[in-house]
């Protein structure tokens, strides 16, 4: 028997499940984009790209598609479609899984200042005229717009379009993993005092963090939204045997 399985991706662990489940036999994966990145890096299973209508249009989607089993691996900040996946898996009786990074909490020497919203961010940046990295997503930087009194240096994946209405920016391509030694190099050459970020979790974006500690620097930390309670695991590794209990219940595993 073959299990149809939906994943719902944009990250790295969603492409890295996807492959690890597609070297299985009985199992056949798609994955899913929101099509927001111009130029995705190569998934090496079935794709399909595009929103789907709401929770309404994935619960269609899902029984169309005879999905047997939904995983929620989008990225920690992407609330709607885990809220949506949430409710679809209910509405067409699919099991659902998600992929739930944790967050990094501040250590020693870090000097975070914790905030809600990128609309928060942009004011805890304070009146006085600063150097700040945005490394955050296209839709977020236009928070900014209103602290123009700010440098901004801001990286992005694709391009910022249209670009912030401030009067000092400059704009930077950049696909991570990004490294500390690299990222410290960034901020220096910046001459940054300041870093915004959102709490990604994870190796491949943490480098800009470790950096600014090492350097002294602020860092105002975009807190995650909150995200529907499903049962998740932490790492692939650990979704991978969640999946294999699923596909293979007990009973046939001779447990
Ligand atoms: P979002 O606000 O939660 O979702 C907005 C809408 O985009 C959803 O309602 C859905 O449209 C569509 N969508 C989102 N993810 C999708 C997916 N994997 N497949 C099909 N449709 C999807 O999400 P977002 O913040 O715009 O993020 C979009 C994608 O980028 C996600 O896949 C996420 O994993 C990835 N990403 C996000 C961030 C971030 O910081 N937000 C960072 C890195 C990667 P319909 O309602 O029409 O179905």
């Amino acid at each position: 028997m073959t299990h149809r399985i939906l994943i719902l991706g944009g990250t790295t662990e969603a492409r890295q499940l996807a492959g690890k489940l597609a070297a299985r036999a009985d199992i056949s994966v798609t994955l899913s984009l929101a099509g927001r990145t111009e130029s995705p890096v190569a998934q090496g299973v079935p794709v399909r790209t595009g929103g789907f209508g709401g929770a309404d249009g994935l619960a269609d989607y899902l029984r169309k598609e005879h999905t047997d089993l939904l995983i929620d691996a989008t990225h920690p900040y992407a609330a709607q479609i885990s809220t949506n996946a949430a409710q679809a898996a209910r509405m067409a009786g699919v099991p659902i899984l998600a992929l739930r990074r944790p967050g990094w909490e501040p250590v020693e020497d870090d000097r975070w200042t914790q905030v809600d919203t990128s609309g928060e961010a942009a004011q805890a940046l304070g009146p006085a005229p600063r150097r700040v990295f945005l490394a955050l997503g296209r839709q977020e930087v236009a928070s900014f717009e209103a602290a123009p009194q700010h440098h901004y240096l801001i990286r992005s994946v694709d391009p910022v379009e249209p670009k912030l209405a401030v009067p000092d920016a400059v704009y930077l391509l950049a696909r991570g993993p990004f490294r500390e030694a690299e990222e410290r190099a960034l901020l220096e050459k910046h001459r940054i005092d300041v870093v915004v970020s959102k709490n990604s979790g994870g190796k491949a974006t943490y480098g800009k963090i470790a950096a600014a500690r090492a350097l002294g620097l602020d860092v105002v930390m975009v807190q995650r939204p909150a995200l529907p309670d499903v049962p998740s695991a932490e790492t692939v590794e650990a979704l991978a045997v969640m999946v294999d209990h699923f596909v293979e219940p007990a009973a046939e595993r001779g447990v």
